[in-house]
């Protein structure tokens, strides 16, 4: 699949402000500085569309963007960022959660996670959410490209070897790279099948 247009809709902290129409929406999720605004910009092709971490006051809200009048991207904020206060950092996973258990038009959630890095209990934790409350995701390694092609595929089983010590079974994975574009026709074909399906 290949997106023509990619426009921003909405922005807001609450899922039932959300849009209303029944349309698949695919979320996107990291810690902060993981990759995600690169990788939906990459994915869409529109440079500026997700705000990057270099962006100044870069916010806690949920953001819509509507891929070529059929369904929805949305970017969710970062999470464990250490500078945020304890309240901000609260005030956020709710945000995140009732928006992940409440929002039916979610199809996938799409968990990025930076390829260089050994499993983080955040994430781990995250993960647990997810499992725990039948939330379909994948994981999405981001940023291949700054390791060789051994290192990348040595990290990423090893990582996935690690989830393996906890879970039986793996999501999907993708390994991606914003700069070279890598993963970018397996996750857009991936939502092209997932958007044939009916939404209950
Ligand atoms: P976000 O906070 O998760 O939205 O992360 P950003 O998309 O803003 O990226 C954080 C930093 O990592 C920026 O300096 C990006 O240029 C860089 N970055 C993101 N994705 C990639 C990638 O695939 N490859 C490389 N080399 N750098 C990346």
């Amino acid at each position: 699949m290949i997106i023509n247009t990619a426009r921003f809709v909405v922005s807001n902290t609450d899922v039932n402000k959300c849009p209303q129409d029944q349309r698949h929406e695919y979320a996107f999720i990291g810690r902060s500085n993981v990759g995600k605004s690169s990788l939906i910009n990459m994915l869409t092709g529109k440079k500026n569309l997700a705000m990057t971490s270099s962006t100044p006051g870069k916010t806690m809200l949920i953001n819509h963007f509507l891929i070529d009048d059929s369904w929805y991207i949305v970017d969710l904020p970062g999470y464990g960022y250490a500078r945020r206060s304890k309240e901000d950092r609260l005030r956020l996973e709710k945000i995140i959660k009732n928006y992940i258990l409440n929002r039916k038009q979610m199809t996938n959630l799409f968990l990025l996670i930076d390829s260089r890095h050994a499993p983080q209990k955040i994430d781990l934790d995250f993960m647990d959410f997810l499992g725990e409350n039948g939330v379909p995701f994948s994981l999405v390694f981001t940023k291949m490209d700054k390791q060789s092609a051994a290192a990348g595929a040595h990290q990423v089983a090893a990582y996935l070897e690690a989830l393996l010590e906890r879970w039986e079974e793996l999501p999907p994975v993708f390994k991606t790279s914003s700069s070279d574009g890598r993963g970018k026709k397996e996750i857009l074909d991936y939502i092209e099948e997932l958007n044939k399906l009916p939404l209950e």
